[in-house]
């Protein structure tokens, strides 16, 4: 085969962390002062340079630059076109460094976290604030939100694209630059300013996109890859129209300068006709979450139209069956240019670990079916060698994919019938409670005698550096079963005896014995499997190791019965059993991709179900069944959540059902905009929710009064996120706006979220003074 027939291959963006996780080292040694930006920036420049060469070698054609950021790509595209806010104090120039940081950290931030991949905070007082940061899609990465007013200027401010495609030349590697597109860029840009169409702001970015793309021309460059992934959202009209807009003033820009649009995340759906008329050479599409759209694209694209197929799963962690991909493009292929086409992942490959080869101790039957970047840019050359030469050209590679396919097929490390079984046995009664919340609320009322606005808190107390220590040693077999064992009843002896002397109503054991909420759980449930480097970004230095769903799950044994027996031993006041739901153990790991997600969700929860019933049956009257990620999964596109939501509060359900009127089911879900889904909460039932509400000023629970939400509610009252030690009269005053929203009846006292990342020096102050907010509101009422 002659080389005029390759095939490109392209990555459309890789981790950037590093396989010993350099990124996360470098950044947290330079933003500590132990070492200066210098040292930082060659770290940044060796992985970048690791990173192209490895793609070159791999034989990925298509290699991308830009995609490397020090912290976000969304942040970077903030400091690009110069839409640095106000309080930051950058007038023009390049954006230096320590303003970049300001900007996602805050400066003298000590922040802290929601305590999982969850969202950092530098509102602490003092200091600059930092951005707000959100969930990139439905994905676990979280970017920093552009904040932009109505007279928002921009200005090329980074020379960072060109930069890069520079430093890549330097090495003989010729890139694609990556840049987030200006449509999505401003779709995802908030303002304070009331009725603010970030739209509308369009062709004053467009110069700034203009001079960058002529910029990256003239260094060198003849394609380019725009990331639009705001085209699988709903959009309307006008932003459809936006999209045709700027495309054509961005091509005439450089016209040398091709460019590659891509989606990705879900089906262009309803924007499929603006996607594929934009007047630019290539468009990727995501085949993966969307195979289905490749006919229609390929009936209505003109034959000229690059198109990019995103056939390998950029999200999750499987290998791929190549011969079935191939099968299944084959018509399509058969009709299109191969000159016109390329091969990709389905999206940047920043969503998955690195190296499957680091990854010593998985089961060797587990290993066989996963694939990492480096796997999966193997996948892809093996694709584009089958397309341009034939299969028979890589017949081992694709006979060794479908061997692995058909091994987990039938797998027993993957069915076990016993599951299968009950879950097919699973029926509407085992998602109900015994009878309405009215009747169990009396009932409750009766069993625990609680004063009006109980007090509680969210589970975890402070994971401080003794807690961690002992857990690590105890991992390392340094501490014993039996010394570490002894440790952790100490923690959660003193801890309980704390919350009794200062009047909290009802406590918690403190969860010293949870590295992490979802892998506390996934660690002892059957069908898992971790892995020892398997890092992905989760927001700037902060990643995480998300457990792999791989089979069948079921529990084994009870997993934290013996820690609250002990607790409870220890107190006649309620000790809540503490659990994290099904929804949110689903939605923070990888899931198996031979099962509907639902399906998965369901084992889970039968897993969740036989812990609960554990419990109550070992006495426990109270059981809280955190689902702090049930809201992050929703879709993309608003006609797809009533399906996820029904399956989500089933699943919730069935974990928190099999219990006695007499038991009280509590569930906490950290800050989310609840707006729209406060009838998918009702529907979940339980008795009492808390939620993060203080520094909304109690504005959430609107929602919550217009919908008359009937069940118990706590919303928080002292924001764990902040360090501050809320006084005993802005406590009193949250709860009084919580009342103004309503019953009493319905109220409870609590901090918005666990205490694990804050200090013993800062919770207990603010508990004593919540407790006697809640106190002195007692006594007025
Ligand atoms: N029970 C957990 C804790 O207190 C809940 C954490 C969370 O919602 N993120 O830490
Ligand atoms: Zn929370």
């Amino acid at each position: 085969m002659t080389v005029s027939q390759q095939i490109p291959v392209a990555t459309l963006g890789v981790p950037r962390i590093g396989r010993r996780r350099e990124l996360k080292f470098a950044l947290e040694s330079y933003w500590s002062g132990k070492s200066p930006a210098a040292d930082l920036l060659a770290t940044a420049k060796a992985l970048r340079a690791a990173s192209w060469r490895e793609q070159h070698d791999r034989g990925v054609s298509k290699i991308p630059s830009n995609d490397f950021s020090l912290y976000d790509q969304v942040l970077d595209t903030v400091a690009m076109v110069g839409a640095v806010p106000a309080r930051y104090a950058w007038t023009d120039g390049e954006v230096p460094l320590d303003i970049y940081f300001a900007m996602a950290r805050g400066n003298q931030g000590q922040a802290a976290d929601c305590g999982h991949a969850g969202h950092e905070h530098a509102a602490n007082g003092h200091g600059l604030a930092a951005m707000e940061m959100t969930k990139w899609f439905d994905t676990n990465y979280h970017y920093i939100v552009p904040e932009l007013t109505d007279d928002q200027s921009f200005a090329l401010s980074s020379a960072k694209p060109v930069d890069h495609f520079l430093e890549a030349k330097a090495l003989g590697i010729h890139t694609r630059p990556v840049l987030l597109g200006p449509v999505t860029f401003l779709k995802l840009a908030k303002s304070p300013e009331e009725g603010f169409n970030p739209i509308a702001l369009l062709p004053r970015l467009l110069p700034v996109y203009e001079e960058l793309l002529r910029r990256l021309r003239l260094a060198g460059a003849d394609w380019v890859q725009i990331d639009e992934p705001a085209l699988v959202l709903d959009l309307i009209p006008n932003e459809q129209d936006a999209l045709q807009f700027i495309y054509c003033q961005l091509s005439k820009a450089a016209p040398e300068l091709k460019i590659m649009v891509a989606t990705y995340f879900g089906s262009l759906g309803n924007n499929l006709e603006t996607a594929i008329s934009l007047p630019v050479a290539g468009l990727h599409v995501d085949l993966v979450r969307a195979p289905e759209q490749l006919e229609a694209v390929g009936r209505l694209a003109q034959k000229e139209l690059v198109l990019s197929l995103g056939l390998i799963d950029g999200r999750n962690v499987w290998r791929a069956n190549l011969p079935a991909i191939l099968d299944r493009i084959k018509p399509i292929v058969a009709g299109w240019p191969l000159d016109r086409v390329e091969i990709a992942p389905s999206c940047s490959m920043l969503h998955v670990p690195i190296d499957l080869d680091m990854e010593t101790a998985l089961d060797a039957d587990v290993r066989s079916w996963l694939a990492f970047a480096a796997q999966k840019t193997d996948e892809l050359v093996v694709l584009a060698r089958a397309l341009a030469e034939g299969r028979d050209a890589v017949a081992a590679e694709l006979e060794a994919s479908a061997e692995a396919a058909a091994v987990r097929a039938t797998s027993a490390k993957v069915h076990d019938p016993l599951v299968e079984g009950r879950v097919a046995s699973i029926e509407v009664g085992m998602t109900r409670r015994k009878s309405a919340f009215a009747v169990r609320s009396k009932l409750q009322a009766d069993t625990f005698g609680l004063p009006s606005f109980p007090t509680t808190t969210i589970g975890s107390f402070p994971q401080t550096a003794e807690v961690r220590k002992a857990r690590a040693a105890h991992a390392k077999g340094e501490l014993s079963h039996v010394d570490y064992e002894a440790f952790l009843k100490k923690e959660i002896e003193a801890t309980v005896r704390w919350q009794e002397q200062i009047g909290l109503d009802v406590l918690v054991h403190g969860e010293f014995e949870r590295n992490d909420m979802v892998q506390y759980f996934a660690e002892q449930l059957c069908g898992f499997a971790f892995t020892q480097h398997g890092w992905v970004q989760s927001y700037g230095s902060r990643f995480v190791r998300p457990p792999i769903i791989v089979g069948d799950v079921s529990r084994q044994n009870p997993m934290t019965l013996h820690w609250w027996r002990y607790a409870q031993s220890l107190t006649p006041k309620p000790v809540k059993g503490m659990l994290t739901g099904p929804v949110t153990i689903l939605n923070w790991s990888f899931v198996r991709d031979d099962l509907a997600r639902s399906a998965v969700c369901r084992q889970v929860a039968l897993a969740v179900r036989d812990e609960v019933s554990d419990l109550e049956k070992a006495g426990a009257r109270m059981i809280q069944i955190d689902e702090a990620a049930l809201r992050e999964g929703l879709p993309l596109r608003e006609a797809d959540w009533e399906t996820y939501l029904n399956w989500a509060v089933e699943c919730f359900r069935l974990a928190s059902t099999a219990v006695g009127d007499a038991t009280q089911i509590h569930t906490h879900m950290c800050y989310s905009e609840f707006g729209d889904i406060v009838d998918a909460i009702a529907a979940m039932d339980a008795d009492v929710i808390s939620i993060e509400t203080s520094r909304s000023q109690m504005e959430l629970l609107d929602t919550f009064r217009t919908f008359k939400y009937p069940n118990e509610i706590g919303p928080g009252v002292y924001d764990i996120h902040s360090p501050r030690v809320p006084e005993v009269g802005e406590i009193s005053n949250l709860i009084m706006l919580a009342r103004e929203r309503l019953l009493d009846g319905q109220l409870w006292v609590n901090p918005d979220c666990g205490l694990k990342t804050r200090r013993w020096e800062e919770v207990r102050p603010a508990l004593v003074n919540m407790v006697a907010a809640a106190r002195a509101i007692r006594e007025k009422a």
